[in-house]
């Protein structure tokens, strides 16, 4: 008998009916003999929906308070799906983040797990319990409660299988595993049955959603097994581990997209040493998250600096430029239309060349680079908004990768 943790996101818990399957998967694992800890998310677009309803009323909402209202979503799902599993005949207890120990730090809308106090799901475990626990929420040491950004479920399934040392931590989800596309946008993307963590990392950070970012980042830390499967078919999915000599036999594994981007250019500023850092400083001050950085020295002292930001951050971002005092340049100017294309595989440290393919597709679709962006395993590359879709598609025929879950799965 083992401990699994089981999470489930929004679309599989979307209505009534899906809340029955999915409470239906988690009596099962409980009858196989395993104890069981099962994450929620909120249902379906509830987490959408009452981030619009906060932009209703008020311009600029609380940190605090929004997140008393989003941490709810996952509350309402974590209940019914405790009662749906009553009648299932199998008793269950819901908890809400803070009941389940979670504790952060206090940077509401985007805190960070700093600690796992799980004592109390432990004894409802040894009471025979399935235990359930609302996603993507914890609470700061001022008793507060917290979220944990976009995507924070995951984060909760993976801390929690930390914390009680399960066997494994399964994220239920609408599609089949880990892809080597985004299946929405390329509809010959294959599904992957292992990618490493740095791979993943990877593809989490640079757009593919499938994960959130930090999950895969807790499962590395800890050498959590994180299985990524569906929750409407039971064959398995993809496995997410430590890297292994083969994995780099793949040039290319994955293609990861954002679409939600936007870049800034800050032309004729001065060239001087600490000009940057004053820059990014202001934009550290303001919560802005930059991203890709590029700077090209100019003639007569002067230099050009363009960075990208999410697109919902470009407003805070041109405020905290425009802030900084005695910042000399010519032109502040922003392009909302822009989006980000990646390319992901182990392999690429060892195989020079694949920046030339790359760049020669795109130059064949006609799709114009603005910017690039390396690290020893990702090429990404920024481009208009409304080209990503089909560099994706063209870049996953490009580099034959329908045929790669094939060729990993003989390993
Ligand atoms: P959940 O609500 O279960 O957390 P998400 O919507 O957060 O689900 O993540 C699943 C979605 O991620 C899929 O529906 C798919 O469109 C998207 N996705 C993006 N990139 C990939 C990829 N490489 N493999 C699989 N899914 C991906
Ligand atoms: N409900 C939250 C969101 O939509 C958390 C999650 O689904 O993981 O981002
Ligand atoms: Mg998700």
């Amino acid at each position: 008998m083992g401990l699994v943790t089981m999470k489930f996101g929004g679309t599989s818990v979307a209505d009534a009916d899906k809340i029955k399957n999915v409470a239906g998967r988690i009596a099962e694992a409980k009858r196989r003999g395993d104890d069981v800890v099962a994450v929620v998310s909120a249902r379906g677009a509830t987490t959408d929906e009452l981030e619009a309803l906060a932009h209703e009323v008020s311009d600029r909402p609380d940190p605090r308070e929004m997140d008393m209202l989003l941490s709810s979503g996952e509350r309402i799902s974590c209940a019914l799906m405790a009662m749906a599993l009553h009648d299932l005949g199998v008793s269950a207890r819901s908890f809400t983040g803070s009941q389940a120990g979670i504790v952060t730090d206090g940077a509401h809308t985007r805190a960070k797990i700093v600690e796992v106090k799980a004592d109390r799901l432990r004894e409802a475990i040894a009471d025979d319990h399935i235990v359930m626990v609302a996603g993507f929420q914890g609470v700061s040491g001022d008793r507060d409660v917290t979220t944990l950004g976009r995507g924070g479920s995951d984060t909760s399934a993976v801390a929690l299988a930390t914390a009680l040392d399960a066997d494994v931590c399964e994220i239920y989800t609408d599609v089949t595993g880990v892809f080597t596309a985004d299946p929405r946008v390329e509809p010959r993307a294959v599904k992957l049955p292992r990618i490493s963590h740095g791979e993943m990392l990877e593809m989490a950070s640079m757009g593919s959603r499938v994960l959130a970012l930090r999950a895969v980042e807790f499962a590395r830390r800890y050498d959590v097994p994180l299985h990524v499967r569906s929750s409407f078919a039971p064959e398995e999915g993809t496995w997410i581990t430590k890297e292994t000599p083969d994995m780099e036999d793949a040039i290319v594994s994955g293609i990861a997209h954002k679409s939600d981007e936007a870049k800034v250019t800050i032309s004729g500023v001065e060239d001087q040493p600490g000009i940057a850092a004053t820059i990014m400083t202001a934009l550290g001050d303001a919560s802005v998250n930059v991203d890709t950085i590029i700077q090209n020295v100019g003639g007569g002292g002067v230099a050009d600096m363009s960075f990208t930001v999410p697109l919902n951050e470009l407003p805070a971002a041109l405020e905290a430029v425009e802030g900084v005092e005695g910042l000399g340049y010519r032109e502040l100017t922003s392009d909302d239309q822009i989006g980000k294309v990646t390319l992901v595989g182990a392999g690429m440290r060892s195989n020079p060349g694949v920046a030339a393919t790359m760049f020669r597709t795109l130059a064949a679709e006609g799709i114009n680079i603005q910017m690039i962006d390396t690290s020893t395993i990702r090429i990404t590359v920024v481009i208009d908004r409304r080209e990503v879709e089909r560099a994706v598609r063209a870049l996953h025929e490009a580099f034959g990768l329908a045929g790669e879950a094939a060729r990993r799965a003989d390993v």
